[in-house]
């Protein structure tokens, strides 16, 4: 039987394929380090020669202690090759071949496995290769390197061993840095190590330099098993049987002469992706000079002018790697005596900016597909990109220097720097009247709190979570915002916060970092960006949007194919619509119509209509309100035109149109101690009315749909508004696409008591003005009970929407306000849940009632339209479930539509069978 073969010289790497069957095989079988290699040699590339030994030998090792037979025999037929490739000869004073000796699993482990350079260095090697380079002192420093590198690598000896030695010698001579070593001073060290490494081994450094290479590779196998790289697999799920391979590598000089040199090189800014080598190189050095900066480097154009040659085949190299990885490449190369080689290449890192630069360019270079280009990016890299950042390094330093103050729920990303204040009024006022850059800092916040957020860079708060008000609110408006950062104590009566003993005055810098949720106290620098600026990443979403539209490119569970998902918003007002459009929106997929009723001017006609009870003086408010409503919606269609447009119906419990019952007692009695009487009556009565619509559980009490059926003259008035406007609108040429939409249905008996006479308002409507146009009416689906009864409800409901907010909270039985800075992530640290549910949905509980719902509601409506607009709309991870059950489209807030568009073109592409790059 023929022996295994278990070297590999870079040439074969065909062979290699074929034996293991795939790419990923290769990987496995030759490490990371030998397929680079190998796939660089076969690219045409000139990389210094060499072979691997396999992880398989490796493997075998492990188990038996011995090379596996044959496997030393095939490593010096292939060294013999490596001869003749390299044109020098092992052991050979006259022409001597050095070589190193490098570990490389399938899984890069950097630093945490052996390396040893120079071997083939010996007493005799280095006098022939002092003739050869005419250069002694890189000669003795090289065979000093090899002994040290001998004791400490394969030996395991304490550095100390050497370094002390070293540190002796150089005192002696009075010297500081390395750089000061003659020839001579390397000559002696190497005398010095030798005996240190006898007296520590006891026996003599070999000079028999096959025993070398045998004993270095042994050390790179064993060095699999060692403590550290044991420690680093746990670490990063790296399995143990793997095993390393071993790389043996013509060693090349950049230290040999002004004709030699070393550098390091993007193929591409990895900064800006600007189509241009960036990189920078030093003459007559060697790697780790470039590396450590001490000595000032020179950017690599300067090469055109000092080595011609050599720049051109560099910049030739540099277009072929480009070519042969598709991507931008971080490459290291030496040039040896005017020779290039290569030393590595792998695709270089660089910001989300050059991500998609790059990715977008490369398409138009036609190097990839568009689709490829869209894989490349992930939604976190277009989240990066649009929200202003604090810089990196300001950052790092705040951190080192104490500035962190306090860490909560990352709510809306970006980074906001201001001046702290406790209240909505006092942030509003320094933001307007005192041109202050504020940052709101509340326990939590509520819709009368919402004029002093939008005031503000950014929102704090120390209690709720990723759907409480504060946050929805914030990321609607592309607020900056942390919430639940239970660590801090807001002291409302002395205008401060603390933690831990440190504190925060009201009027402090503070900064808050949205993307992380990290707060700190003082201002960090930041970095700002416009989504109309960035037109590399408009391109990219156009073509993710071409992506989605592909006909049939979706099979849903029934077998029926459809095209991706749409990406709507949810918006409020006209300008957040205008906006939604910009970003890239198709549609309004929520509009939060009481969000309108705390205006200023309207919440005082709101109370006096929710006071006064049913009859005339009701009517005559509601009359008062209609216009205002009139107006935001005439505001929505035309900034939608010939989209569609989803209104909600008032939501809400009426208890949060009122003002706060424990503030307006305090002034009650306060009045009363002081004997104030004017106005008095009229403040109890109103305390009185609060106190009689108080619920012990509001969420689940009179809201939604309840609310519409127990007063019915609100919806009235609001489908009227509705239905007005899109008339008006519809005379002055706009396309009308208004959805009415009903919120917290449970049962279609709720449909079927309000719908019909809603509708009737429509078409009355439409009678009165003489025109007819396309609408629906519709239902969210935020309640277990909806879900399962989705196929009744669909009889009625010409849409679902999936209000995610209020079914996670109703589904798990968690408070949405409360369960965050409670036990939620006590939950999410113990695993007992995976992820936040309130941020990425809970495909196996919330998402089954959805999958149920859709199936049901189209069995018996096959043209149901379904979206989603709870926060789960903007999500990537949801985005993609909500590809999978078959929603049509899916609505986040107006700054997370470019985020959404991408995550949809990646569902589409991952389920047609695309491999995507997911989010770290
Ligand atoms: C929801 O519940 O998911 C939703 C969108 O409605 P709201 O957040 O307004 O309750
Ligand atoms: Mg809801």
């Amino acid at each position: 039987m023929a022996t295994k073969k278990w070297v590999y010289l870079f040439g074969e790497v065909a062979e290699a394929e074929k034996y293991a069957g795939s790419w990923d095989g290769v990987r496995a079988l030759l490490g990371g380090k030998g397929s680079g290699l190998a796939d660089m040699t076969r690219a045409g590339v000139p990389v210094p020669p060499g072979y691997t030994i396999t992880t398989e030998a490796c493997n075998e090792f492990r188990k038996t202690g011995r090379f596996p037979e044959g496997m030393w025999e095939q490593a010096l037929a292939a060294l013999k090759v490596v001869e003749q490739q390299a044109g020098k000869r092992f052991g050979d004073p006259s022409n001597p071949l050095l070589v190193s000796c490098r570990s490389g699993a399938k899984f890069s482990m950097p630093g945490m496995m052996n390396t040893i350079l120079n071997i083939g260095l010996n007493d005799q090697v280095v006098a022939g290769m002092i003739e050869l380079t005419g250069n002694p002192r890189f000669a003795w420093d090289s065979y000093r390197r090899l002994v040290e590198m001998f004791g400490t690598t394969v030996f395991g000896l304490d550095d100390e061993v050497f370094e002390h030695p070293l540190a002796e010698y150089k005192a002696s001579k009075g010297y500081k840095l390395d750089t000061e070593m003659t020839a001579e001073d390397w000559k002696t060290l190497v005398g010095i190590f030798k005996e240190a490494y006898k007296k520590h081994i006891g026996e003599d450094f070999p000079q028999d330099v096959y025993k070398q290479l045998e004993l270095a590779t042994k050390a790179v196998f064993e060095s699999w098993m060692g403590k550290r790289a044991i420690d680093y697999r746990r670490a990063t799920g790296i399995s143990d049987d793997l095993g390393t391979a071993v790389n043996i590598v013509t060693m090349v000089f950049g230290n040999m002469g002004f004709d030699s040199g070393t550098g390091v090189a993007f193929t591409r800014n990895p900064s800006t992706g600007d189509k241009k080598m960036m990189g920078e190189y030093l003459l007559n050095a060697q790697g780790e000079d470039v590396v450590a900066g001490i000595r000032n480097t020179e950017p690599v154009e300067k090469m055109a002018e000092t080595m011609p040659e050599v720049y051109r085949q560099f910049m030739d190299i540099a277009a072929k790697l480009e070519k042969h990885y598709k991507d931008m490449q971080d490459v290291e190369f030496t040039i040896e005596r005017g020779k290039l080689w290569m030393l590595q290449t792998r695709n270089g890192k660089r910001t989300a900016k050059a991500a998609i630069k790059i990715a977008v360019d490369m398409a138009h270079e036609g190097l990839i597909s568009k689709q490829e280009a869209v894989l490349r990016i992930t939604p976190a890299d277009v989240d990066m990109l649009l929200h202003p950042q604090f810089d990196d390094a300001a950052m790092k330093n705040a951190e080192k220097t104490g500035a962190f103050f306090a860490k909560g729920v990352n709510a809306s990303p970006g980074a906001a720097v201001g001046q702290a204040y406790f209240d909505a009024d006092t942030a509003e006022k320094m933001a307007k009247e005192h041109k202050q850059k504020v940052i709101m800092v509340r326990p939590f916040t509520k819709p009368d709190d919402v004029h002093g957020m939008i005031a503000s860079q950014g929102v704090l708060t120390s209690e709720g979570g990723a759907t409480s008000h504060a946050a929805v609110v914030a990321r609607q408006f592309g607020i900056p915002c942390v919430v639940g950062a239970s660590a801090i104590k807001i002291d409302l009566e002395k205008r401060q916060m603390s933690v831990d003993g440190k504190t925060v005055a009201e009027g402090e810098w503070i900064s808050v970092d949205g993307t992380t949720g990290k707060v700190f106290v003082g201002q960090i620098p930041t970095v700002e960006v416009k989504l109309e600026e960035q037109t590399e990443l408009l391109t990219l979403l156009s073509w993710a949007d071409e992506i989605c539209a592909t006909p049939d490119i979706r099979t849903l569970s029934n077998g029926q194919k459809t095209r991706g998902l749409q990406v709507w918003a949810n918006a409020d007002y006209p300008k957040d619509a205008r906006r939604a459009r910009a970003y890239g929106a198709v549609g309004i997929g929520l509009c939060r119509t009481e969000h309108m009723f705390f205006e200023p001017e309207r919440l005082p006609i709101v109370q006096r209509m929710i006071l006064a009870g049913p009859g005339e003086e009701r009517n005559k408010a509601l009359d008062e309100l209609l216009p205002f409503q009139r107006k935001d919606f005439n505001g929505l269609f035309e900034a939608m035109d010939g989209y569609p447009v989803i209104i909600r119906l008032i939501d809400p419990p009426l208890h949060e149109f009122m003002p706060d019952e424990e503030k307006l007692f305090e002034e009650i009695i306060t009045m009363r101690v002081k004997g104030e009487t004017e106005g008095l009556a009229e403040k109890e009565k109103l305390l009185a009315a609060i106190k009689s619509m108080h619920e012990s559980n509001p969420m689940m009490g009179l809201r939604g749909v309840r609310l519409s059926i127990y007063i019915p003259e609100i919806v009235a008035m609001q489908v009227r508004a509705i239905f007005e406007a899109a008339a008006d609108c519809a005379k002055r040429g706009i396309v009308v696409k208004p959805e009415v939409m009903i919120p917290l249905t449970g049962t279609v008996k709720e449909l079927e008591w309000i719908q019909p006479k809603l509708e009737k308002i429509a078409a009355d409507v439409m009678a009165e003005k003489g025109i007819e146009f396309e609408y629906k009416f519709g239902t969210m689906i935020e309640i277990p009970r909806a879900a399962i009864t989705a196929g009744e409800i669909a009889k009625l409901a010409q849409f679902f929407s999936f209000g995610t907010n209020d079914l996670t909270q109703m589904t798990f039985g968690y408070s949405r306000d409360d369960a965050e800075r409670n036990f939620l992530v006590l939950y999410v640290e113990q695993g007992i849940l995976p992820k936040n549910p309130f941020q990425t949905l809970d495909r196996d509980g919330v998402g089954r009632l959805m999958k149920m719902a859709v199936e049901e509601g189209r069995a018996v409506r096959p043209e149901l339209e379904v979206g989603i607009c709870g926060e789960h709309g903007g999500d990537p991870e949801s985005i993609e479930f909500c590809h999978i059950v078959g929603n049509n489209y899916v609505s986040c807030s107006p700054f997370r539509v470019p985020i959404a568009r991408l995550a949809a073109a990646h569902s589409a592409l991952k389920h047609a069978g695309a491999k995507v790059v997911e989010d770290k």
